[in-house]
């Protein structure tokens, strides 16, 4: 590619945090990016059900259910969307159970959730990729499919429009490990080869809506026995909504009950998870509607420390919760970081 390219926008393929992190960094350091996702809105895997049945509306948080702050730079940005009203700390009653006795969780850690939904953090970012006017542009229901480096610069075609028209001087994928290895495959074999040693588990996920608010003496539950593996009050977050009277909540399978049942119909697998709810008190099943999602890449065991993957030469790069420790802090830092290599 010639040195006039360098003035081509950047293309991220990807708007959960990572992408929109790395999109937000760039453009502060004067570059022009182009932001894509699959989905029809941003924030990927930090996800919020939204519906309604006979009761009325619900939503429901069925991918990352809170966020911890560690790092000085991400308390700040969670600081700055406390601010604006986007996130607040999740003040929850934790409990964990054993099999046999439940316990409180010693250590009291900081928990944020985006509100009023998991996606609202997300969707605060694009508005302000939005006030970068020409320089921005964020566009859904793009599935990039196919990366081509060309001498005017990278050109990618997605399901949706074929080949895009528009040149780009980089092309940055803040897409989950195993979403990355076919596009990187042909065009950068390293890269393919960094994504493809990450193991992405999937994870079930079932958000059930009570008649009545459940006497449970807690809000959110690490379960170490069974089929489950965290069971949360959705209700008790922070600035949601429900039908008058009504409780929404969210079940997670374990990660190994999740891998071995992945291809399993929803609607078994709803069965076995409010079973074992009823089992610590849940409601009986037949008090309830339910609605199974499956995620088939939920969290990286382990999540990989690189921080982020860029060729230089190639102008590509990988960002993403996978290649950073894991958790939204770490998809949030991985974009940051990808963001600084790329600017110099
Ligand atoms: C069930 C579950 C529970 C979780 N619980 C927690 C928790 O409690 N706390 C916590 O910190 N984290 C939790 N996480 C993890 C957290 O959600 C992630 O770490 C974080 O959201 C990852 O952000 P990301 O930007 O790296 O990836 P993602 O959010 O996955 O974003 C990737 C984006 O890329 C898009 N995409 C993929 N392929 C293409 C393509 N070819 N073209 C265009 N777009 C594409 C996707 O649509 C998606 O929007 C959980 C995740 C799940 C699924």
């Amino acid at each position: 590619m010639s040195a006039s390219n360098e003035t081509l926008p950047i293309a991220v393929i990807g708007a959960g945090l990572a992408g929109l992190s790395c999109a937000q960094a760039l453009l502060q350091a004067g570059h022009a990016v182009h932001v894509f996702d699959k989905s029809r809105g941003p924030s990927g895997r930090m996800s919020t059900r939204r519906a309604e049945d006979e009761a009325g509306p619900w939503q429901c948080d069925h991918g990352a259910q809170y966020f911890t702050a560690r790092d000085p730079q991400f308390r700040a940005e969670v600081a700055r969307w406390q601010q604006a009203g986007v996130a607040a700390l999740w003040d929850a009653r934790m409990a964990s159970f054993d099999g046999t006795a439940w316990t409180t969780p010693a250590t009291p850690l900081e928990r944020f959730v985006g509100t009023p939904r998991m996606t609202s953090p997300a969707g605060w970012l694009v508005q302000s990729l939005q006030q970068a006017g020409d320089r921005a542009l964020a566009q859904w229901q793009t599935t990039v499919q196919k990366l081509e480096r060309h001498a005017d610069g990278w050109a990618i075609t997605s399901a949706e429009h074929g080949l895009h028209p528009q040149r780009y001087s980089a092309v940055l994928l803040a897409v989950p490990a195993p979403q990355a290895v076919p596009l990187l495959h042909p065009v950068a074999p390293t890269g393919a080869a960094v994504a493809s040693s990450a193991r992405m588990r999937g994870s079930w996920a079932v958000m059930v809506r009570c008649p009545a608010p459940l006497t449970l003496l807690w809000d959110g539950a690490f379960i170490n026995t069974g089929p489950l593996r965290w069971v949360a009050r959705d209700s008790s977050k922070p600035g949601r909504t429900a039908p008058a009277g009504t409780e929404t909540w969210l079940l997670h399978a374990s990660p190994e009950w999740s891998d071995a049942h992945i291809e399993d119909a929803a609607d078994s697998v709803t069965a076995t998870l409010l079973a074992a709810f009823e089992a610590l008190g849940g409601p009986a099943p037949t008090q309830v509607q339910a609605t199974a999602h499956r995620w088939r890449y939920a969290d990286t065991e382990p999540a990989l420390t690189l921080g982020y993957w860029r060729d230089a030469d190639a102008q590509l790069g990988m960002c993403g919760d996978w290649i950073s420790g894991g958790k939204v802090e770490g998809a949030w830092l991985s974009g940051q970081s990808l963001a600084r290599a790329v600017a110099g």
